[in-house]
């Protein structure tokens, strides 16, 4: 049996913990996931009720023996009674440019913002201390209330929260939604030329070229009410199929409808 749990099991013990550390006053979301009734060593398993959600430092600490096993049980009854209305962490991710991957589209240097939704910013990078970027991204629901956002890489969900997955690397996150809508987002190290070339397609710029090394970011995402959905190799937007499409130093990368 491999130690790792199956996602089934995961996504149980994360709902439990309501996405953050069992520990308490612990709001960590980066999630790993303890066996301790009985532990791993005594017994190879992976059943819910044995085991429980804790970020990487309250793990070791675990490992360690910093809990007895009812304590642990305690925990996790706890859980249940703890309203998580946030959720909230962060991206270390800061370069002098970033590429963006959006539904199989390329945005590099668009001045204002790569992504804007009508009036709204979607997806942008903004400098930061010292000249670096982060990234921003801000989703609004109907009413024009967001429900989430990353700003300067601080990223915080505040509403319709249905499921967050998070790895202790902090290269990635991806939300589900209780409106139907998730957001995906994923950094990955472009090290040369040739797999700049490979990822991007050899149309990509001779900008780009220069500057590899480059960080890519993916974005994928769907916002049903406005007929967006941003897979990982095309965006459908509305009617419409895009892909391999590469925007830069444009005010807007991509500008979409509001309606
Ligand atoms: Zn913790």
């Amino acid at each position: 049996m491999n130690r790792y749990p199956p996602k089934s099991v995961i996504k149980q013990l994360r709902d439990e913990s309501k996405f953050m550390c069992s520990a308490e006053n612990c709001s960590v979301p980066y999630l790993e996931y303890h066996h301790f009734d009985p532990p791993w060593h005594l017994e190879n398993h992976h059943r819910v009720n044995g085991m429980i959600a804790l970020c990487p430092l309250h793990h070791r600490q675990a490992d360690g023996g910093a809990w007895t096993t009812k304590q642990l049980h305690e925990l996790k009854r706890r859980n249940s009674t703890i309203n998580h209305e946030e959720i909230s962490g962060r991206f270390n991710y800061l370069r002098n440019e970033f590429l963006l991957n959006a539904g199989g589209n390329f945005y590099y240097k668009n001045k204002y913002a790569e992504i804007a939704l009508g009036k709204n910013r979607l997806v942008w990078f903004e400098n930061v201390d010292e000249g670096f970027k982060a990234l921003n991204i801000e989703l609004f629901d109907g009413d024009q209330q967001t429900y989430f956002r990353i700003e300067n890489n601080s990223w915080k969900i505040a509403k319709h929260i249905k499921d967050v997955e998070c790895p202790p690397n902090g290269k990635s996150l991806k939300v589900d939604f209780t409106n139907g809508n998730f957001i995906k987002i994923s950094f990955v190290e472009i090290p040369d030329v040739s797999s700049l070339v490979n990822k991007v397609g050899e149309f990509c710029s001779g900008k780009l070229r220069q500057e590899s090394p480059i960080t890519l970011v993916s974005v994928g995402l769907k916002l049903k009410e406005y007929n967006i959905h941003f897979q990982a190799n095309k965006s459908l937007i509305g009617n419409n199929t895009m892909q391999g499409l590469i925007s830069t130093d444009n005010p807007v990368g991509l500008w979409l409808p509001e309606k």
